[in-house]
């Protein structure tokens, strides 16, 4: 669609978040409305989101979609606010009264809860913590990892699981080039940890992993990958869902469980053991972890797990629970408490009675919940701005006061970080990077970068 908007209408669009999402949601916008002005509102100094705080260290080629995100961040109707949170710098309120219409892009920045007991025990984390750590994300900077002990253990089947086993057998060289975080390596080069269970609740047929992701970490150089033979059952239900083209990627990882065997190859250094049909009860010790009991499942027809009676414990000092992130609620935004996504219709927020909250949108993560890969996020915040043409007429009755949004910024005298000022940022990273053989070496601190854009 062209831009049917003269410049009187120019419409002002906020975008909260600059992950994924929100480029692409800010791309669509200005694909139908080139005139259209869109502030992206970032709540940290630095863009990309999880494309910089989630994606592994050693996948940098996936980073590379940060060249499409500059392009799109380049275009003079594109602002970019830096260290601007919504609902603590600025109100949804203020947001909506000083733009035609909001897109809610913030992705989901928890996890969703284990729900047993002993999660407060030291050496208990969600497999967030430890990505967004390694990866340098200011937030997760205080994370204390204990990785003194030989064992430790991953619950949950899918990619994320699959990246933090790769930079726990990994070894210092084959990671100092990428941008994990020199503080990371450190301890990392310390970690005692040898064996890694990584622990599914259902089956070997209904892990999350992609093939890709598994035969990655068979191909680690100094790391055996076996099954725990008890647990790995392919029954009648299965084997006729692999055979469907749907499944074929899942068929594929179980072909790889297969060729990986029920053996450990005791001359590697590091071992991933793969156990199915186990869900936890409960993570033992004093102050910190010393075991987990599991419960061992069984599968029923339409492949639910449920408890066979029998349990097992595992000895460890580490573990991360990847069983999923989990969007935040925000005031005055509705919010669907069970699936933690805003509550929406193909991207119009819409409240609990089922009422269009007119000019407010949301997408990526927090509007269908945390799956999906980058490119995924793409098809999503089109779909969003499609709804948004749809509603255009509606949207443009409204008036906005030039310059109100960077007034209220300013009369709260809130620091935002300008797109030039993050290229300062990235510049200084990617210096610091090269000096000591690295792609980048992340800033984690905020006042160091608030400080590097300052200059
Ligand atoms: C560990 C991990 C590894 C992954 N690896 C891959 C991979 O290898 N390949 C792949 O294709 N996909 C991968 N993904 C998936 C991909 O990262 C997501 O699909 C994508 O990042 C989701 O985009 P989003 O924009 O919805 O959310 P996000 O990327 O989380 O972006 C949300 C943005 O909103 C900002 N924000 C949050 N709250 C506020 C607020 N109150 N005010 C202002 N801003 C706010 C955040 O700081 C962030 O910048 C991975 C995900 C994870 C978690």
């Amino acid at each position: 669609m062209s831009d049917s908007l003269n410049h009187k209408d120019k419409l002002t669009i906020a975008v909260v978040g600059s992950g994924p999402s929100g480029f692409y949601a800010t791309e669509a916008l200005l694909k139908n409305f080139p005139n259209t002005s869109v502030n992206i509102i970032e709540k940290l100094p630095v863009p990309f989101g999880l494309v910089r705080f989630g994606v592994a260290p050693d996948h940098p080629k996936l980073k590379q979609v940060i060249m499409v995100y500059n392009r799109i961040a380049e275009n003079p109707n594109v602002n970019f606010f830096g260290n601007v949170e919504l609902d603590k710098d600025i109100t949804i309120e203020e947001l909506q009264r000083t733009h035609h219409a909001v897109i809610l892009c913030y992705g989901a920045r928890s996890d969703r809860d284990l729900n047993i007991p002993g999660t407060s025990l030291k050496g208990y984390h969600s497999a967030r913590e430890f990505v967004a750590w390694y990866n340098g994300d200011p937030e997760a900077q205080h994370h204390k990892f204990d990785f003194s002990h030989k064992n430790a253990v991953i619950i949950g089947q899918g990619n994320v699981a699959a990246d933090v086993c790769r930079i726990l057998t990994k070894s210092v060289d084959e990671l100092k080039k990428t941008d994990i975080t020199t503080q990371a390596i450190e301890q990392l080069s310390e970690s005692k940890i040898r064996n890694i269970h990584i622990i599914g609740r259902r089956g070997p047929a209904q892990a999350k992993f992609s093939s890709k992701e598994i035969r990655e970490l068979g191909e680690l150089s100094n790391c055996s990958n076996f099954i725990e033979q008890q647990s790995y059952v392919i029954d009648d239900i299965d084997k006729n869902q692999l055979s469907a083209p749907a499944f074929a990627d899942i068929a594929k990882c179980v072909s790889i469980f297969k060729d990986f065997g029920y053996k450990k190859d005791s001359k590697k250094q590091h071992s991933i053991e793969y156990k199915f049909l186990l869900s936890p009860i409960k993570i033992c010790g004093d102050s910190k972890i010393e075991s987990i009991t599991f419960m061992r499942n069984r599968l029923t027809d339409n492949r639910k797990a449920e408890p066979t009676g029998d349990t097992i414990t595992i000895d460890c000092g580490l573990c991360f629970s990847s069983i999923g992130y989990r969007g935040q609620a925000i005031n005055n935004i509705p919010f669907d408490d069970v699936k933690g996504t805003i509550i929406n219709d193909k991207g119009r927020v819409i409240n609990k009675q089922g009422t269009v909250i007119t000019g407010l949108y949301t997408s990526g993560w927090i509007k269908r919940g945390p799956s999906g890969i980058i490119g995924t996020n793409r098809a999503d915040s089109v779909e969003t701005i499609e709804t948004l043409v749809k509603d255009i007429e509606t949207l443009k009755q409204k008036t906005i006061e030039e310059n109100a949004f960077i007034n209220i910024l300013k009369a709260k005298k809130c620091r935002y970080i300008s797109y030039e000022d993050w290229k300062k940022i990235d510049d200084i990273e990617i210096k610091n990077g090269s000096i000591i053989g690295k792609s980048r070496e992340k800033i984690t601190d905020i006042d160091k970068m608030l400080s590097i854009a300052n200059k």
